[in-house]
Order: structure tokens, then sequence, then C-alpha cells
């Protein structure tokens, strides 16, 4: 082995300390630097264990590897030792080495020259910091840096989403809580509507619900008369400012296009016509539609003018659910449940109703009768039959035409309507004869009644495809509970009979049984 140490090469003078040779030897191998010693043909003559293990590769320890071979570039070398000559004594730079595994390593190299040795004449002494363990320890402690950091910043993100979600989900409560009031409102207004007898009941019932489903508002509920000519007014809530209560469909858009209509700007040239001059808020009309048909219009408006809230804040919706949504749900329900009770309502009347007249047909009558009487006997109170028939009708229908006659009879039939109290029950009992059914009343009120009825009936002017129609006169015969008799079959027979005196008498007058023998 060639390899020379320090301690064994630089041998201390005769009589110098043998400890300050060993201590300088022992320090030069510890040192952290790789240190080396070139001689004047810069061969590495000499080196430390630092130097041994990190730079010099196997065949450069054999004591004169050329020292320019350990630079990556034989620039650099040159031009580390032209700066070395310039600058005199020593010179410092970082450059690049080759390490003994290949590599190619930043170094901080000091150079310096020596020539107290006479060894080695115009010697070298370079020392060679591994700037690369530096830079290594350094990125390592970035990379922790970093790492803490992207650490820190997912907490963060994590802080934030879990923020974001706890937020969502309080508003998904909150969403949920609404929508389940919402349904709830919703079931129970359809139980409501259902159990209504008639529009007319419902109608209040709907403003409730509106109200409490849309509390920031107004409203207004319109109907479709049976002529299908006008919408009319039939409920309000809240205090709406409304400029007509009854107008044509095609004065609104939503009723023309069959389509929820906003008017969300001041004087908006969107209004609708039965609002014109009422403007100045904000407002939604919403068809009710049946089948295609429209039958109605809820309309809803902002509760006060200074507001201008936008339409889902007006609606009371939370912004991800469409209030329109909730309306057309809400507007569905109302048209379906008025619809049915519209049929309801029609089939009910065709059941109790003669379809000529309008009057009740006879199997009303008939459980009428039982009904009052029923009801006179626990009140302890009278019941007036008036039995009416209209004199030669025969003759009438001879004369005109069955055409004429049933224009007649109908006007006749309005004519009984309009001469009566809303607790009488005009019925036709068939043909050209009549019931009245009169509650609590007197003999004496009921004759004034049937003379009132007689009068009228006799200037009755009615006119049949343009001209008049020739008058007709009547006969009528009453009678009375309880004094005629305690079943309606009884009292009809009563009246029947003083009908026929009426007739037997030369007609257009009223009989009672008083007046039968
Ligand atoms: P009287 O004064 O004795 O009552 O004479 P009248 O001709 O009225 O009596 P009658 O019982 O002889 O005839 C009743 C007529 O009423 C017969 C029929 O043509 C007519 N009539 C009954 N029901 C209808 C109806 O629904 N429409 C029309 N146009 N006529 C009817
Ligand atoms: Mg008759
Ligand atoms: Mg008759």
């Amino acid at each position: 082995m060639t390899t020379r140490r320090l301690d064994e090469i630089r041998r201390p003078p005769e009589g110098a300390g043998s400890e300050t040779s060993s201590f300088l030897g022992t320090a030069f191998d510890c040192s952290p630097l790789a240190t080396l010693i070139i001689d004047q043909r810069r061969r590495i003559v000499r080196w430390n264990k630092k130097a041994g293990e990190t730079l010099l590769p196997p065949t450069g320890r054999t004591g004169s590897f050329p020292f320019q071979d350990l630079f990556q570039a034989r620039d650099d070398f040159d031009f580390l030792l032209f700066t070395l000559l310039q600058q005199g004594t020593a010179v410092e730079r970082e450059l690049s080495l080759k390490t003994p595994d290949g590599r190619n390593s930043p170094y901080r190299i000091t150079l310096q020259t020596f020539d107290d040795d006479p060894e080695i004449p115009e010697g070298l002494l370079c020392y060679a910091r591994d700037l690369q363990e530096n830079r290594e320890a350094l990125n390592m402690v970035a990379e922790i840096q970093a790492r803490l950091e992207a650490e820190i910043e997912e907490r963060r993100q994590t802080e934030g989403a879990l923020q974001q979600t706890t937020a969502r989900l309080q508003e998904m409560v909150y969403d949920y809580g609404n929508r389940n009031r919402e349904a709830t409102l919703l079931s129970e207004m359809g139980e409501f509507l259902q159990a209504c007898q008639t529009p007319e009941e419902a109608y209040p019932l709907i403003g409730r619900f509106a109200a409490d489903l849309f509390p920031a508002t107004s409203g207004a509920l319109f109907m479709l008369d049976s002529q299908e000519e006008t919408l009319e007014l039939q409920h309000r809530w809240g205090e709406p400012v409304l400029e007509a209560t009854a107008f044509p469909p095609h004065d609104c858009w939503a009723a023309r296009r069959g389509k929820l209509h906003q008017v969300q700007e001041k004087d908006s040239i969107m209004g609708c016509r039965h609002m014109a001059g009422v403007g100045g808020f904000f407002y939604i009309c919403a068809p009710l539609i049946n089948q295609g048909q429209t039958i109605g219009l809820l309309h809803l408006q902002q509760k006060t003018e200074e507001d201008s809230p936008n339409s889902d804040e007006f609606l009371g919706s939370p912004p991800d659910l469409p209030p329109e949504k909730l309306l057309a749900t809400f507007t569905d329900h109302i048209a379906l449940a008025l619809a049915n009770q519209r049929l309801k309502q029609e089939l009910r009347h065709m059941a109790v109703r003669d379809p000529l007249t309008g009057l009740y047909n006879r199997r009303h009558m008939e459980e009428s009768l039982v009904r009052e009487i029923h009801r006179a006997r626990r009140k302890n109170s009278s019941l007036g039959i008036l039995m009416i028939d209209i004199d030669h009708f025969k003759n009438f229908n001879d004369v005109h035409g069955h055409e004429a006659g049933d224009c007649l009879l109908k006007s006749l039939g309005r004519f009984f309507k309009n001469s009566i109290r809303s607790d009488d029950i005009p019925c036709r009992f068939g043909g050209e004869e009549f019931i009245l059914i009169l509650p609590e009343i007197t003999l004496e009120n009921a004759c004034s009644r049937a003379e009132t009825i007689r009068r009228g009936a006799a200037q009755l002017q009615v006119d049949y495809q343009g001209s008049p129609l020739d008058r007709v006169t009547l006969s009528l015969g009453i009678s009375l509970f309880p004094q005629d008799g305690a079943t309606w079959e009884a009292l009809l027979r009563r009246a029947d009979k003083a009908l026929y005196l009426a007739k037997e008498t030369g007609r257009n007058r009223v009989k009672t049984t008083r007046d039968l023998p």
C-alpha cells in the first residue's frame, strides 16, 4: 500500500515533540473537510480520511492522482490555478467535482500554496467542503417546512370544508324544515278542501293556507263565472290592492297564457290590465287550470310597498327551491279541489233540480216536505203549500208550439224563484204544475203571497224569438200544516182540492182549503 498519511510524511525535525507531530496528523486526518496535498506536478500526493472516502477514486489512492481529474470541467481547474497565481497565496471557489460513485457534486474549494516542505516544493493545499451535504440538509429542512406548510394548508382546507359542510347541513335542515312545513300545510289543505261541500266553503280556507305558505304576501282568489266570461273575486286575504274585482280573462296575462305571470318592476309594461293603475309593487298571477281549462286565478302581491324583495323572498321560500314550484303545487291542489267541488255541485244540482226550470224536482220536493213537516212539528210552527197550475196551457202550446211553452215554463220558474223568501222551496211538481213550500207562514200571509204571485204572473211578459208571447194566468190552491193534514200526501191532496176549486170557479184565482165545502 503506497498511501501515505501526513503523520508518516511530515516527520518532525530531530528533537521536536512527537506529540505535536501526532497531534497535527490526527487533526489533519479527522478534519471534516476533505483535504489534499498537491505537488508541483499537480498530482495529489497526500490526503486525509474524508478526502479518501468522498473524493478519491480507488485508482487515485496510489499517491499520484492528477488533481485536475477531480474536476468535472478541465476549465474549472485551469481557471482555479490561474486565479491562484493572480491573487497570490489562496483562492476560494464553488466548483463541481467528480465523486468516486460517478456523480458530480458541488464543493467549496479552498486552494493555497505552501513551499515550506522540502519534499513538496511549490506544493498546494486543497480543502474541499461538500456543499451537497449542506444542500441536502437545507433541502431536507425546506422539504420538512413545505410538508408542514402543506399539512397546515390541508388542515385549513379541511376546516374550511368542515365549515362549509356544517353550513350546508344547517341549510339542508332549514330547507328540510321548510319543505316539511310546506308539505304538511299542503296535505292539510288537501284534506280540508276535500271535506268542503261547496266551492264557497273552500275559498276562505284557500286564503288561510295561502297566507300561511306565502306569509310575505296578500292575495285574492278569482273564479271564472258559469258563462266563462268573467273572473270574479271570491275571496281576499291580507290587504291586497286590487283595481278590478271582476274582469274578463284576457285582462290577465296569466289567464290569457295559462302560465304563471310575475310583474317585478315598477310600472312595468308587463303588468296585467286588471291591475292597471295600481302597480308599483310586485305581484304574481297564477292560473288555476283543470284539464287544460283555466277555471280561476290566484293573485299574490307583495305585502307592503316599501320592501322590494326579489321574488324568492317575496314568496318566502328558500332560494334553491323555486317558489314557482311551490306555487304550482299549491295552485294544482286548489284547481283540482275546486273543479271537483264544482263537479260535485253540478251532480248534486242535477240530482235535485228540474233541468228545464232550474226549480227543485219532485223527488227533492218530497224529501223537503218530509223534512219541513218534521221541523214545523218540532218547532210547533206552520207550513204552507201553494199548488200552482197554468190555466189552459194545452191551448197555449197548441197556439205557440211546445218550444214556446218551454220558454214560458222557464220564465215562470225564474219568476217563482224571485218571488219567494230564501227559506221557501220552489218545486216543479210535474208538467205545468208547481209547488211552493213556505215554512212558518200563516194562512193569511200564504193567501196574500199567492195573490201577489197570481197578479205578477198575469203581468209577466215573455219574449220568444224576438216577439212577445201571450200572457198566461195561474190558478192556485193553498193548504196548511197542521190544520189540513199530518202528512205531505194529505197536504198535497188538500191543496189539489183547493186548486181544483179555483179552476172550477173560473181560473186565475187563489183558493184555500177553507173555501172547500
Ligand atoms: P187547465 O186550465 O185545466 O189546467 O188546462 P190545461 O190545458 O193547462 O190543462 P191540461 O192538463 O189539459 O194540459 C196540460 C198541458 O200542459 C198539456 C201539455 O201540453 C202541457 N205541458 C205539460 N208539461 C209540459 C212541458 O214540459 N212543456 C210544454 N211545452 N208543455 C207542457
Ligand atoms: Mg195541470
Ligand atoms: Mg193547466
